[in-house]
């Protein structure tokens, strides 16, 4: 059986692959990238079909490429983000191979490297970089009922309102998948159930800038780790629309029924935490600080931004506010599907080396691993905030291909005697 060998394996090919092979191309490191179906392909199925980019054209993008068919100041559609990447790979000639899964990856013993199992044959390479995603596996919580009459899906399987059984829905999950899809069914006419956890909700926009250009320049997506105690806090945003900013009240105005955190199911009994009023005091908080920031930074800066007074006003408390629900109970609703918008976990069971600690957790450093050879690209905090986004994940790539062409240089080191 013939080895194929390269220096680099990449595994995967969405945006943090494309980043990957674009840094490593650059430093002359040979590579080769593996993505078990198509380049960016998350863009393309695994997202619901209305989906648009959260941070505006010229925000969500590579340094490298505009999107010029989308107006800056617009959200690009998913299809038009797939489409993006692909055009991102041809245009340096990255070497991804598609339709390619890797099965395994194990270090060799008594020689330097690793040896990849591939759905299409075995390659040799010295290092390997998980370039697999920050949301690989869907997460339905334990708590999560069985039903014969209810339909339950994760977020990941949601793709538009037709696909769920005539009848109501209960939204699982307020973060920025939840929230909009909540909207949607809402809009298409259904009555929806809103479970809202803790979470942050930047304005869209703010005195003439985006929310996006806000937390740059107030150096928030590159904030090195997240604030104690906001482990679980969920950010809602949302470009659908043109662009607006998430705001629970209006949410519930048009029709949605806001509750608490889900809690536990008794047959169709539903228990919810009574922490409604408390969620939407911290989300407004976050809001109004974002808020106060602005106007520190414009202070400062002496920049002439227009005024938004109207910005602070807040809609008046829905009954559902007012009076939140402790229970609902599903059946007596006409609830018949929940969507889970509960997040993703990872799945690294094909790396079969020491790069973990006891909860599974990649041990990293800036992805640069504990165990020499493997790297990390595109987790949530990888370096910083901005570490799973678009721009973000662009930046650690370059980051961890500078480390790779340092070690190659090591690699590649021959004394006098071998010279
Ligand atoms: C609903 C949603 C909306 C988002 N919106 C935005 C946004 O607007 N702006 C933004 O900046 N970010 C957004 N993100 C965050 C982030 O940009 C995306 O999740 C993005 O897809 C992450 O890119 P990635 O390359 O790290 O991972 P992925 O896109 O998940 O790519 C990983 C690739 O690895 C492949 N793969 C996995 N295992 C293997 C294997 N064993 N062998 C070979 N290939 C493998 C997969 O097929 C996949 O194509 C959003 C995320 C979600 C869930």
């Amino acid at each position: 059986m013939t080895v194929e060998k390269t220096d680099t394996l990449v595994v995967g090919g969405g945006q943090a692959g494309v980043a990957m092979s674009e840094h490593l191309s650059k430093l002359d490191v040979p590579h080769i990238v593996l993505e078990r179906n198509r380049i960016a392909e998350k863009w393309r199925t695994g997202r619901w079909d209305s989906l648009v980019a959260n941070g505006p054209a010229w925000h969500d993008r590579f340094p490298g490429l505009d999107f010029d068919d989308v107006d800056p100041d617009a959200f690009a559609p998913k299809d038009r983000i797939a489409d993006y990447f692909e055009a991102y790979a041809k245009k340096f000639n990255a070497p991804i191979r598609t339709g390619v899964e890797v099965k395994k990856v194990e270090r060799n013993v008594g020689k330097p490297g690793f040896t990849i199992e591939t759905s299409e044959g075995v390659i040799e390479a010295n290092r390997v970089v998980a370039a697999t995603g920050p949301f690989q596996r869907p997460v339905i919580p334990p708590i999560a009922p069985q039903y014969d009459n209810i339909q339950q899906i994760h977020s990941a399987d949601y793709y538009n309102p037709e696909q769920l059984p005539a009848g109501n829905v209960m939204v699982i999950g307020a973060g920025s998948s939840g929230v909009q899809i909540a909207d949607e069914l809402q809009r298409a006419g259904k009555k929806v159930y809103l479970s809202v956890g803790p979470h942050d909700r930047p304005p869209r926009a703010y005195r003439g800038r985006d929310f996006c250009w806000w937390l740059g320049v107030l150096g928030e997506w590159d904030a090195e780790a997240m604030k104690p105690g906001t482990e679980h806090v969920t950010i809602a945003v949302s470009g659908a629309h043109g662009g607006k900013t998430v705001d629970f009240r209006e949410l519930a105005h048009q029709g949605i029924t806001l509750l608490g955190m889900t809690k536990s199911f008794d047959n169709t009994r539903v228990t919810l935490q009574p922490d409604l009023v408390e969620n939407i005091a911290n989300g407004d908080k976050n809001y109004l600080e974002l808020l106060d920031a602005a106007d520190a930074y414009i202070e400062r800066n002496g920049l002439d931004l227009p005024e938004e007074p109207e910005a602070r006003k807040m809609l008046a408390d829905p009954d559902c506010l007012s009076n939140p629900l402790l229970e609902l109970d599903l059946a007596e609703a006409g609830v018949t599907s929940i969507i889970w918008a509960t997040g993703y976990a990872v799945d690294y069971s094909w790396l079969k080396v020491n790069a973990f600690d006891e909860q599974g957790k990649p041990k990293h450093q800036r992805g640069v691993s504990s165990e020499p050879g493997v790297y990390f690209v595109g987790l949530p905090w990888l370096s910083r905030r901005g570490s799973t986004f678009i721009w973000g994940v662009w930046h650690d790539a370059k980051h961890i291909a500078g480390h790779i062409a340092t070690q190659l240089t090591y690699s590649n080191y021959k004394d006098p005697s071998q010279r």
